[in-house]
């Protein structure tokens, strides 16, 4: 498949001059990102990886680790359970929005914005909170392949700033939609925001999703295929903020942004993709992700619903 690679080295060149957006500066971590960090990954099914740019660059995973820890909750508590603690429906405002937090709603909207994150993270099993941080550690090294280490500069700084998170946490304490000690419930969302992670290591972990939960690199399985479903799901009506409508329209593909400038997506029984590009949209969405996802999805037909395409499966055999 040399021209999946010529394609993304071509993708590189169009857009890495496109200078469009902002860094987040809400901490010192995330304003100190090189602007011209972009990189661009696929996993196939079948283990092969095409990729461009800044693909070993580290930065933290933030926004996307709601998508493997809500995978981790359905493990722990199943679908319908689940359901009663966090909701699924879009809300169509801002990932850190406080607005529809009201008393009638008793359950978080949806677990790929804050509110419904930070209590889904609240529900992760476990002994004690550093028991809780290594069962989600190991889980997310199911999906990466390798191990993974959180950042403590960045966790700390998201501690000592996360205010309008902690308002969250205590609005939705008051309303009784969770009810473990919530300080633990912060400190375990501010560590999982603020783990280490590629955009090979992304494109891998979109790449695990893609194939039903099992690694195509290590063909370990990282989490039960029975959750994969729910999980692309909401990954599919919320995973891109306030854009998600858009995005679904556009791309037509189960995706996840993160405030480092992350883009991870999903191609259902084909590939995972990952793109890196730190400068953000008012939305918070990677200005150059988006280029690069809408040119892929053109290109190799991903759109879930337009039916008239033929299928590019990345398999050898293409
Ligand atoms: N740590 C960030 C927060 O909770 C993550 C936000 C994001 O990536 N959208 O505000």
């Amino acid at each position: 498949m040399a021209q999946v690679q010529e394609f993304l080295e071509q993708l590189y060149q169009e857009f890495k001059g496109n200078s469009e957006g902002r860094l987040a500066s809400y901490i010192p971590e995330l304003a100190r990102a090189n602007a011209d960090w972009f990189g661009i990954s696929m996993v196939t099914l079948d283990g092969r990886t095409y990729e461009v740019g800044d693909v070993a660059q580290k930065f933290t995973i933030q926004s996307i680790s709601k998508v493997f820890v809500y995978g981790m909750a359905l493990e722990d508590y199943g679908r319908e359970q689940l359901l009663k603690k966090v909701g699924v429906e879009p809300t169509g405002d801002p990932f850190n929005s406080l607005i529809r937090l009201d008393e009638d709603s008793k359950r978080p909207e949806n677990p790929m914005v804050n509110a419904g994150a930070i209590a889904t993270t609240g529900l992760i099993a476990g002994h004690d909170p550093a028991d809780r941080l290594n069962r989600l550690l190991s889980m997310l090294q199911r999906y990466v392949g390798s191990e993974v280490f959180v950042d403590v500069s960045t966790f700390m700084s998201e501690k000592s700033t996360g205010h309008r998170n902690r308002a969250m946490a205590h609005l939705m304490l008051n309303f009784g939609m969770i009810d473990q000690p919530i300080e633990e419930a912060l400190d375990l969302y501010f560590q999982q925001c603020s783990v280490l992670v590629t955009c090979h290591d992304l494109a891998v972990m979109a790449a695990t999703l893609a194939n039903q939960g099992v690694n195509p690199v290590t063909s370990t399985r990282a989490v039960g295929s029975e959750h994969v479903r729910d999980i692309l799901s909401v990954m599919y009506t919320c995973g891109m903020y306030n854009f998600a409508g858009e995005w679904a329209f556009r791309m037509g593909i189960p995706a996840k942004s993160g405030v480092s400038g992350g883009i991870l997506a999903v191609v259902p029984n084909r590939a995972g993709i990952a793109v890196f590009s730190p400068l953000l949209d008012s939305h918070g969405n990677s200005v150059r992700g988006l280029k690069v996802f809408e040119a892929l999805s053109k290109q190799y037909g991903f759109h879930l619903f337009d039916l008239s395409l033929g299928r590019c499966n990345f398999a050898s055999r293409d």
